[in-house]
């Protein structure tokens, strides 16, 4: 959530510190209309006065430059905040005509700085500024509410425009704005300090959407394992065999439970920088022997040819059991979605212009859609259209992703055309360049 009591607060200070200022100025406007002579000019000759009126008169313009300095320099400070605060700031006549705009609101309304001038003489409707009539009518009803509410009024609101990346075509539609209008002089002036929240709106929708998906993927396993000992505690069962079947499955659906909970808290703690990772000088073509000795026998079982060429002693620094997790989550995958008969090959080569390793995973299998190719490491996303070739949770490759990028400073990616069979690779940062290839 936005942080209403600072935009409150730095809205306070500047309606504190304009009306200050203003109100300094209009002493000092006044102070001179009521002396007349000295407007224009006629000074009483001081010496011509008593020794008493002299040293007053002298000390009162003293205090007078003193003053004056005092409002020049508090205008300035003013001034420049105004300039330089990196929020949208808008000053409104008790119209709600705009009067006064820093450099960040006329950005927001696409004016140029210097050119468009906006001031009492000439104020722009708010319209101009904010572009989005519904969302203006809404502000001016906070702006009259407040002009009438007196000094203390203040009123928040929430709005938002469409943004410049979906004017260029983006999917991302909006920006989200909070607004905080309050009152900044007794002449009816207000001032709409603008705050933007789309990061926030966006990081609350995307916890929102986890938080659904998460419990959606849960309840598939829980209402299964809950079926399979239901069938078992009422004792209908009478056949060892049979009661040995919906063990399996219970057995079965609490592993994907606890593995669909393990990569939810792995990818949360990588993301917010709560991991502790184990870091070690790693040779990822052991790892890559390792994964492959593990997964040998799944794929003798789908009779898919899984072939292995490395270049021994490539050493990164890394967490050996995350990386072993990356390879481990490649692999599986290419075996499970290439139909029987297929190849699946992991490569482990020196990549020397970037001075980093790299690992391949090259299947002879089915491909990802163009337009799957950005998603797969997504969390939970899953291609429709495979979901029946194999089981899983869809966060697999997002933590493939987490682990390299955020742990290890490496980039990971996919290659594939339909149909084509899919090449999965990720590169880490070789540990000292005698580990690369000559
Ligand atoms: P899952 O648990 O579903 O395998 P992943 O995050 O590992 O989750 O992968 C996301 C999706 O990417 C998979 O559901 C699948 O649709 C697609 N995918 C991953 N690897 C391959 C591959 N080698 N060939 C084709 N599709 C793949």
């Amino acid at each position: 959530m936005p942080d209403v009591t600072t935009i409150s607060s730095v809205a306070l200070a500047f309606g504190a510190g304009f009306a200050a200022a203003w109100m300094l100025l209009g002493i000092r406007i006044r102070s001179s209309c009521l002396r007349p002579e000295a407007a224009r000019g006629v000074a009483t000759p001081i010496r011509t006065l008593d020794e008493g009126r002299r040293r007053e008169l002298e000390s009162l313009s003293r205090e007078h430059v003193l003053a004056r300095r005092i409002v020049e320099e508090r205008i300035g400070r003013f001034e420049r905040m105004f300039a330089s605060f990196p929020d949208p700031i808008l000053v409104l006549d008790r119209h709600g005509e705009v009067v006064d705009a820093n450099p960040a609101a006329k950005s927001l309304a696409r004016l140029e700085s210097d050119d468009d001038p906006i001031d009492a003489v000439n104020p722009r409707p708010l319209e101009v500024m904010i572009g989005n009539r519904t969302a203006v009518r809404d502000l001016l009803e906070h702006v009259r509410a407040v002009v009438a509410g007196g000094a203390e009024a203040v009123r928040t609101a929430e709005f938002e425009l469409e943004s410049r990346a979906a004017e260029m075509g983006a999917d991302e539609a909006t920006s989200a704005f909070e607004a905080v209008i309050r009152t900044l002089d007794e002449h009816g002036r207000t001032l709409l300090v603008l705050h933007d929240t789309t990061r926030e709106r966006d990081a609350s929708r995307l916890k929102s959407e986890f938080v659904a998906k998460a419990s959606h993927e849960l309840r598939t396993p829980l209402s299964s394992i809950h079926a399979s000992l239901e069938m078992l505690a009422d004792g209908d069962l009478r056949e060892q065999a049979q009661r040995a079947e919906f063990l399996a499955i219970a057995i079965e659906e609490t592993d994907r439970l606890a593995k669909l909970v393990n990569d939810m808290l792995d990818i949360s703690g990588i993301e917010a920088g709560v991991a502790r990772p184990h870091m070690a000088q790693v040779d990822l073509a052991e790892i890559a022997i390792d994964v492959v000795d593990g997964l040998r026998a799944a794929a003798d079982r789908r009779s898919v040819d899984l072939r292995l060429h490395v270049q021994p002693g490539l050493i990164v620094e890394g967490d050996p059991e995350m990386l072993s997790a990356v390879v481990g989550n490649l692999v599986g995958n290419g075996l499970k979605y290439v139909p029987e008969g297929e190849r699946v090959t992991v490569t482990v080569d020196a990549e020397d212009l970037t001075r980093s390793v790299v690992v391949t995973v090259t299947d002879t299998g089915l491909g990802i859609p163009a337009e799957d190719l950005d998603r797969v490491f997504d969390k939970f996303y899953r291609i429709k259209r495979y979901e029946r070739n194999a089981r899983g949770t869809g966060l697999g490759l997002n933590l493939c992703r987490n682990i390299v990028e955020q742990v290890h400073h490496g980039r990971i990616g996919v290659d594939s055309r339909l149909g084509e069979g899919a090449r999965f690779w990720f590169s880490v940062p070789a540990s000292h360049p005698a580990s690369m290839a000559a």
